[in-house]
């Protein structure tokens, strides 16, 4: 049997936070228990927010924590051909579009036909009228420059998709088997004019990539993976297992960011805890 593959995937833009060191934690633990591989993945694909010392700060914070990963590191802003080609099969399916409004014009949309539906994370469905715009209007647009975004035609995609979509969840949230609802994200975000990948393109085409078999990561990103699932079987990639694990939350109860510097973990560190130390406050022993 070949050994599972976790990963821990964090972007470089702040410093790495109590939350993250459970993430981390819990990823290395559960590979070390399986006799298996443990990646690390530095997710900048978004350039204007990353910076060189934060991704410094995560290789060398993980090293104190005492996890450890293996050579070479991934880092998606290397690896910029790789989405461009999943988008172009997803294009070739007739399933995408662009659409051409700000996003103050999209709240100003939505502003003027409350109640609207909002996704899972509280954004408002993409509303705009994108899909109506004749195919020689949006190449004009196109070829005049203006900004887009390219979009997931949600209807269209889950025509096309194989029916019902489910994933395998074993965290601390609902497990077994998770009924995926794609349609609550709406005509989500697959890559901007100036940026070749969201989020969840660059995520679903890294893990199958990597051959990532279990995504261990926090239950803020749980209804996401109904999109992940969506793409995933759509772009014909493999179905990895999925354990979205407890937040780790402030004195209010919300949880961490990393602009909160009170729970960096080099902060902590320079307050003289010990990893041990960092382990109790997550929980974990
Ligand atoms: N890069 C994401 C984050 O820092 C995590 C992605 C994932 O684990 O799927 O929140």
């Amino acid at each position: 049997m070949t050994p599972p593959v976790f990963r821990f995937a964090p972007s470089p833009n702040g410093y790495l936070h109590l939350g993250h060191a459970l993430s981390a934690l819990l990823n290395i633990e559960a590979a070390r228990a399986a006799g298996g591989r443990m990646l690390l993945r530095i997710e900048d694909i978004d350039v204007t927010r990353c910076r060189p010392e934060f991704e410094a700060a995560i290789h060398e914070d993980l090293a104190w924590l005492g996890v450890t990963w293996e050579q070479p590191v991934r880092r998606q802003s290397e690896h910029f051909a790789d989405y461009s080609e999943a988008l172009e099969r997803l294009r070739a399916l007739d399933i995408v579009y662009p659409s051409f409004e700000s996003r103050a014009e999209i709240a100003a949309l939505v502003a003027a036909r409350e109640p609207w539906p909002r996704d899972p994370d509280g954004a408002p469905l993409y509303p705009g009228a994108a899909k109506s715009i004749t195919p020689h209007e949006r190449a004009r647009r196109m070829a005049a420059g203006e900004p887009y975004a390219l979009r997931l035609d949600m209807q269209k995609a889950l025509a096309q998709g194989a029916g019902k979509l489910t994933w395998s969840e074993y965290g601390d949230g609902a497990t077994g088997d998770i009924a995926a609802d794609p349609a609550a994200w709406g005509d989500v975000v697959l890559a901007r004019k100036d940026a070749p990948a969201s989020y969840h393109l660059a995520v679903v085409v890294d893990d199958a990539l990597q051959g990532v078999t279990d995504i261990v990561r926090g239950l803020d990103l749980f209804h996401a993976t109904s999109v992940h699932r969506l793409l995933q079987t759509l772009l014909a990639l493999p179905a990895p297992r999925y354990r979205h694990h407890r937040l780790v939350l402030d004195a209010d109860g919300r949880k961490l960011s990393k602009s909160t510097a009170a729970t960096a973990l080099r902060e902590l560190r320079a307050q003289g805890l010990t990893p041990s130390d960092i382990r109790r406050r997550v929980g974990l022993d």
